[in-house]
Formats: structure tokens, sequence, C-alpha cells
């Protein structure tokens, strides 16, 4: 990451904290490490991002459905799903720092010296090289790797390595009143499983016909090793995950058709093509025959926001052959029962937020009429995710008007979030509202008391325009529906 992107990178974190987007985690205690809690006006963004999907998936598709399982399953779930024994990484701790690092992240930050050496042969060679080796599981050849590269910790600038081991990122808790093996149960690292459980339940209440999609948003856990990237990676995070069930053979069609829809749904919300960019997977998990990132441009580069997986019948096969429970279908137009193959694609909510706030967070400065240097932080957030929509703002606090404000609130409250200011001139207060992303301002002036109109302003051109005060709710209305 260069100087410049990780100073704009920690100049939106501090943003996000002062102006209550998101807070570190019991920050009074000095916070917990890659865990945070989002503040008034996150909350707020949070909601409207799960909102956003929720609504482009469950109420524009006729043919998906959501639920809402729970985070505790039976651990036999882990087993059958493949997590207990493949949701690891390879990790590496240094003897004398006692820092752990995940043994992919430690090559590829040295093919990236490599690379800004100029070396690029080298870097494509040694993770090459890495990928042979980690497909094998073949840790000793990893670490003389690392050996052999010369590669040090960070803190103790030592390469005083401790053997590769497997690091599994699950964390387990214990149910009931007795301790033991046979009570440990794990908090879910995905949701997905939630879904492919209760697969039969819902196409049955449903009465669903493939091909058809389960939604489901919430909560997942992550024992991350590598948490130093803000809500990038997080060990309690959330994921909006829908899984497409679909006829055997029918799954590159299928595949096709969620890449690009996936694509699509970010696009509408008014983020440019070229911030985003697919990234096929050549190593693929144990359950897929197809996977792709989405990628987005974050100020730390271009990372992954959502994953698009063809998972075959990996899942519902293995839960039929552990519980032993018949997990097929009954597809009456060719006559056959067969367990459905499994397009997934899968969004983490935070992760959205951060990709949101880092494409909304623009510092502008420009010459007045009178020569004078201006300049405000504004947050260019979609206006439909928008935390506040409308902000009113009475010229003073005084001959009648803050009354005219609260009538206007009062009108356009059940329908959008509004907010309410009368301190301090006008100029702080619409920088106030730019730098929360509130795209409309409504000033009520005196003319509002003789004609009934005011100003509206809005957010991103700053152009003023007047308008009678009984238009606003439905002008708002018609630009916010999503
Ligand atoms: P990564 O390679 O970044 O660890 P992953 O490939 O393990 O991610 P998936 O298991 O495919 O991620 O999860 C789907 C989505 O969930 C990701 O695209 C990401 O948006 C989100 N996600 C995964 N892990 C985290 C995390 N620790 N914190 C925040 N979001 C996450």
């Amino acid at each position: 990451m260069s100087l410049q992107q990780e100073n704009r990178f920690q100049t939106i974190i501090s943003h996000a904290k002062e102006y209550g987007f998101v807070f570190p985690s019991s920050e009074i205690y000095d916070g917990l490490s890659a865990v945070y809690d989002y503040g008034p006006y996150g909350s707020e963004l949070k909601k409207n991002i799960r909102d956003y999907w929720w609504k482009s998936m469950t109420q524009m598709h006729e043919n998906i459905v959501g639920i809402d399982a729970a985070i505790f399953m039976h651990p036999t779930t882990w087993k059958a799903s493949g997590h207990v024994d493949n949701f690891s990484d390879p990790m590496i701790d240094n003897k004398d720092s006692k820092k752990r690092y995940r043994v992919d992240h430690l090559l590829e930050a040295h093919a990236d010296k490599l690379r800004e050496k100029g070396a690029e042969k080298e870097a494509d060679d040694l993770l090459q090289t890495m990928d042979a080796l980690l497909a094998k599981e073949d840790f000793p050849s990893l670490k003389k790797l690392i050996e052999d590269n010369k590669i040090v910790c960070n803190v103790s600038e030592t390469n005083n390595w401790t053997d590769i081991r497997q690091f599994n990122l699950m964390f387990s808790t214990q149910i009931g009143s007795v301790a033991g093996e046979a009570d440990t149960i794990y908090l879910r690292p995905e949701t997905a499983q939630g879904i492919f459980v209760n697969f039969l339940n819902v196409q049955k209440t449903a009465r669903l016909k493939i091909p058809f999609g389960i939604a489901q948003i919430g909560k997942a856990f992550r024992n991350e090793i590598v948490a130093r990237q803000f809500i990038f990676r997080m060990r309690e995070f959330e994921q909006m995950e829908m899984q497409f069930f679909i006829r055997p053979g029918t799954q590159k069609e299928w595949y096709e058709y969620w890449k690009e829809a996936r694509l699509k749904w970010h696009l509408s919300l008014g983020i440019p093509q070229e911030k985003y960019r697919y990234h096929n997977h050549t190593k693929l998990a144990h359950y897929a025959d197809a996977a792709l990132d989405i990628e987005y441009e974050f100020p730390i580069g271009f990372k992954e926001v959502e994953g698009i997986h063809s998972r075959t019948d990996f899942d519902l096969s293995s839960h039929q052959k552990y519980s032993g429970k018949k997990l097929t279908y009954f597809d009456n137009e060719i006559n056959q029962h067969y367990i459905p193959y499994v397009i997934e694609t899968s969004i983490g909510l935070d992760r959205m937020f951060l990709l949101i706030l880092s494409y909304a967070y623009n510092e502008e400065k420009w010459t007045k009429e009178d020569g004078k240097e201006d300049s405000r932080v504004v947050m260019r957030i979609p206006e439909k995710i928008a935390p506040i929509k409308l902000a009113v703002l009475p010229l003073v606090k005084k001959d009648g008007l803050p009354e005219v404000a609260r009538d206007i609130i009062a009108d356009c409250a059940p329908y959008f979030k509004c907010f309410y200011e009368e301190k301090d001139t006008i100029g702080k207060r619409y920088r106030r509202q730019d730098a929360i992303g509130t795209p409309f301002c409504v000033t009520v002036d005196h003319q509002t008391k003789e004609d009934g109109t005011v100003t509206i302003r809005h957010r991103d051109s700053m152009k003023q325009e007047r308008i009678n005060k009984t238009e606003i709710k439905d002008k708002l209305l018609n630009l916010l529906l999503f």
C-alpha cells in the first residue's frame, strides 16, 4: 500500500469514528481486536444497505425467499460442511516476537516487495511454488521457502520461525451445563449452512420449484489471524448470502447469470464500473467447480467484496450423508429425483459498508466568486442508502420558522429519515450534513411564511432551488425509491 493510500484509509477510519459511523468495540477498555460497533449514522447506513440487498433479492425475485436461521447449529453441520476439517489456514509464528502470520500472506507480501524492486519473474515464481506447496499441504517445504527467501518478521526482524501448523478459524463454545467434547458447538463461520439444512423445509412450505433461491442475512464469526484492516476483516461480521438451487448440468449458465446480476446490483448504486473487476479463482475450495470474486478498488487496493461460487451438490449431498435424511427434490418436468446444484452469492455487509465509505469520502476545494478559497468533506453516499435523507433547517430560531420546519418533518418522517437542526449558521449546518452524507437540506426562511416556498440544497452539486414545501415529500420519494 502506498503512503497516499494508507493516509486515505486512515482518514476514512477517523472520519467514520468522528461522525458516528463506526467505533472500535468496547473502546473504553482499549477496544477488542477486529471487532467494531456501528454508531448512529453507521447503523442507519448498514441497515439501508441490508434492506437494499434484501429487497433486490426477495422482493424483486418471485422465486427467492428469505430465512433467518440461528447462529448455533448442530455440531455435525460443520463436520458435513467440511469446516471442521478444512476451514483452517497454515500459520507460522515468529519465536522472538511471538507474532503469528498466515503463511500465504507472508509469502505474498514478500512477492510484493520483489515486484517493487522490479523482480517480476521472481515474484511470479515464488507465488507459483507457494500455490503448488499449499495444494500438497507440504508444510516443511513451505517453511524452507520462507527461510530460503530470508523472510523476516516485521516486528522482531528475525527469521526464527516455528514449524507451520493448521489453525482452525471457527470459534467454539460449550452448550448446556456439562463441559466436555460432546457439548462443543461453534459460532457459525458462514450463514450458508443454515440455508442448506433448511432446504426441504423451505422448498415445501413456500412451494418452490427449481430454479429457486433462499436468501439470508446474519452474523458470522471467524477467528481471523490477520485482522488489522478496520472493518475489511473482522472476527464478528455480517453476511448477505443467497443459495440458488438449480438442475444439475445448468450450473454454468446460472453462474454466468449471477455473476452479471450481482455486478449490476453494485452498479445500480451509481458506483462507476471501473472501480470493480472480476477475479477468477484458480485454486478452488473443496466444494466448488467454479468461483470468482467481485473486487472493488478499496484504498488498500483491489480486494474481494463478494464471492460467486458454483457449489455443485456438495453441501446437500454431504448433509444427506451425515444426517441420514433424504435431501432430494422431485423435478416433475423431467420426472426425476435429484440433489440440486447450487450457485451461491455471498457478500459481506460490513465490507460493503467499507466500500460505500471508501467511495463516498471526498475532500473538495474550490475558489468562491469573491476569490476566497473554500473546502468541504462530503460523503457522496448513494442517496437511496444515505443514513439521513433530509435535514430541515430553520434560518433562525424565531419568527415561527422552527414551527414550519417541524411541520415539514412531521409530513416526511413516516417515509424517510429526517433531521432537524437550528444551531449555528446555515453554512456550518450544511457542512455537517455533507460530512454524514445527507443528500438534501431544506432551509425554511421568512419567505416560506409568505409564499410557502423553501430552499432545497443538493449535496453533490451544492445547487439550491426554491420549491413549495408541499412538494418536498413526493420529490424525495421519487428520488429515493429502490
Ligand atoms: P477472504 O479471502 O477475504 O478471507 P473469503 O473468500 O474467506 O474472504 P467468503 O468465505 O467467500 O470469504 O465470504 C464471503 C464474503 O464474506 C466475502 O466476500 C466478504 O465480503 C465477507 N467476509 C468474509 N470474511 C470476512 C471477515 N473476516 N470480515 C468481514 N467480511 C468478511
